[in-house]
């Protein structure tokens, strides 16, 4: 692994190889497996694309049947105050009664996520929870319970594993955090 990286006009470097990424992930999908052994066919939401490589290893490690599926949050300019309304896509099929675990790579101040439950709780599932790769505590700024959380870090902006900076450093097996 290289320890300094360029990604377009930033400089990253090295924060969390990838051997510690899969101690993390392991922990979390021990957890949920203690959680959901006893639930019927748990239904895995990964939210694109930031996801792909958590849901990946992720999904491996989970021991109950379950099914999978891939949504993509579209931010288009509304017509209500706020200004910005998301929809979900790519959620086709009913999820009613269903326990659904979403599976985020990086909740930050919460925004993108509140949307998503927002739109899944109207679809009637048995429970929700979140399952995140990474969770940042101090720009978190909402109250919906963030259940499963891999790793939690400061205010720095990290790529890699499935984290992009303008669409690069999605495929780095490690972590990098930009630099001054
Ligand atoms: P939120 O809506 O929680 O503020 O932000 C969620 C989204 O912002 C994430 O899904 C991700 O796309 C982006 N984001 C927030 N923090 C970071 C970061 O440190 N690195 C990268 N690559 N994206 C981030
Ligand atoms: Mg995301």
């Amino acid at each position: 692994m290289q320890d300094i990286i360029q990604l377009h006009d930033r400089k990253f470097r090295i924060m969390i190889p990838a051997e510690k990424i899969d101690e993390a992930v392991t922990a979390v999908a021990e957890r949920i497996n203690r959680d959901y052994a006893d639930k019927e066919t748990p239904l895995f939401v990964g939210v694109l694309n930031g996801s792909f490589m958590f849901m990946s290893d992720l999904i491996k490690k989970i021991e109950f049947q379950n099914e999978l599926s891939f949504v993509k949050l579209a931010s288009y300019e509304g017509t209500s105050s706020t200004g910005q309304v998301k929809s979900l896509l790519g959620l086709n099929g009913s999820i009613e009664g269903r326990h659904v675990i979403v599976v985020e790579d990086i909740v930050d101040t919460g925004e993108s996520i509140e949307h998503m439950l927002r739109d899944l709780e109207a679809r009637r599932p048995a429970s929700v929870a979140v399952c995140t790769l990474f969770f940042k505590p101090a720009s978190y700024r909402k109250s919906y319970p963030i259940q499963y959380r891999a790793m939690e870090i400061g205010n720095e902006f990290i790529v890699g594993y499935g984290l992009d900076y303008d669409q690069l450093g999605r495929s780095l097996k490690d972590i990098y955090v930009v630099t001054e």
